[in-house]
């Protein structure tokens, strides 16, 4: 299990990937870019465009993509991390280092719930996320970065509680719901306290996900009015298509689409969002490790199940889990643009795949090959040891 210090991340270092054969941009708006080599200083893009246009000079690894697809690296705005790379949850050491082998570089705590005796008190709740904080800030298992202390709200919080914990780095309320907070006024409250105070929330949306958390409701989710409608098609009970449709409809926050739920609400989500010309608003989890286990592969398989069943261009689908998350959640990575953290995933169709290119063989609900993992200019895998194996692999050239 690879792990290493957070700081220094990328510093120093020049990356050059030139012969790229797709670059998708995470925009929804302009999701191909008329490029094939990107330029990376210090773990930032600096440069993006025509190999014969930029300056490769003095670099410190320089990779051949031999014509597969670049694409920003695939974020997870859902997850339950609880200590490094280990889970309680499924007692299972390493599942973060599966899904840096599924493309994923960054992973979003929606509350680090499974922690054996989680504790309830507001002192507690408070020193918990503290700790997940500083924990996963100082250490990212296997280069993931892993944006975690995300405290689930109890009763009896107040306005200094949560002002404390932001002047102490905690940036995330976990899922509003899981704990004793589940009406709508208390829950609005507080998430406005957190919004105050500089931290992003996220709710619970849906039936309980196993014995002892509980519905909330789509009245509940709009009372709270979190910065993210966490799995919106439930995790894994989903709320009636109308509940659903009226979040959509009055809501202007995040739909969270995730992995561990109900699949015939997710394309409902994604199907109602287009249509109110809302797809900008629909970002992608897992919500592993859960009762359904952990997904190395979970965020490829959303991608390609909504590009294939839902019918969304490939390159479209891939924005979900990149530029739109990054977008709704600030973050510094997510689409290929000069500043943003250069995270990349080099991916081409699977061998065999009745798609020729790597967007047909998506379009056709395959999951791509990946060939290699970049984050912050570095890389942190070569040929995934989970995907099916990429028809053209990049190579290191130096
Ligand atoms: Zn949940």
């Amino acid at each position: 299990m690879a792990q290493e210090e957070a700081a220094r991340s990328g510093a120093g270092t020049k990356l050059v990937i030139r012969n790229i054969g797709v670059l998708l941009s995470g925009d929804l708006q302009r999701p191909i870019v008329d490029a094939d080599t990107v330029i990376a200083k210090d773990g930032r893009i600096t440069a993006v465009g025509r190999e014969k246009d930029l300056d490769a000079e003095g670099a410190t690894r320089v990779i051949d993509a031999n014509g597969a697809t670049l694409v920003p690296g695939l974020i997870d705005s859902h997850v339950h991390p609880v200590a490094g790379d280990w889970t309680p949850r499924q007692n299972q050491i390493g599942w973060i280092d599966s899904c840096l082998h599924g493309g994923v570089t960054t992973m979003i705590s929606a509350g680090e719930v499974h922690m054996p005796g989680r504790p309830k008190d507001v002192l507690g709740v408070k020193a918990m996320a503290i700790t997940a904080q500083r924990a996963f800030a100082a250490l990212r298992p296997s280069g993931v970065k892993v944006l975690a202390g995300a405290p689930v709200i109890e009763q009896g919080m107040v306005e200094e509680d949560f002002r404390s914990l932001a002047e102490a780095g905690v940036r995330l309320l976990g899922e509003v719901g899981l704990g004793s907070v589940k009406d709508g006024p208390t829950a609005r409250q507080m998430v406005a306290w957190a919004r105050k105070h500089g931290m992003q929330s996220t709710i619970h949306t849906g039936g309980p996900s196993i014995p002892g958390s509980s519905l909330i409701d789509k009245d509940v989710v709009l009372a709270a009015d979190a910065d993210v409608i966490g799995h919106i098609n439930g995790g894994h009970t989903a709320l009636p298509d109308a509940q659903i449709r009226a979040l959509c409809e009055v809501s202007p926050r995040a739909l969270e689409i995730v992995h561990n739920g109900n699949e015939r609400a997710a394309l409902f989500t994604l199907r109602t969002a287009k249509e109110l010309g809302q797809l900008h608003r629909v970002i992608l989890g897992t919500d592993a490790p859960a009762g359904s286990g952990v997904q190395p592969l979970g965020i490829l398989r959303v991608i390609a199940a909504l590009s294939s069943v839902g019918e969304i261009p490939a390159e479209l689908a891939f924005c979900f889990a990149t530029g739109n998350t990054a977008r709704m959640r600030d973050l510094d990575c997510g689409l290929i643009e000069v500043g943003r953290a250069a995270d990349f995933v080099l991916m081409d169709a699977a061998q065999h795949s009745a798609g020729k290119t790597l967007l047909e063989s998506v379009r056709l609900g395959d999951l791509p090959g990946i060939g290699m993992v970049v984050i912050d200019g570095e890389v942190r895998s070569e040929r995934s040891r989970n995907t099916p194996p990429a028809t053209r692999l990049p190579k290191i050239l130096k």
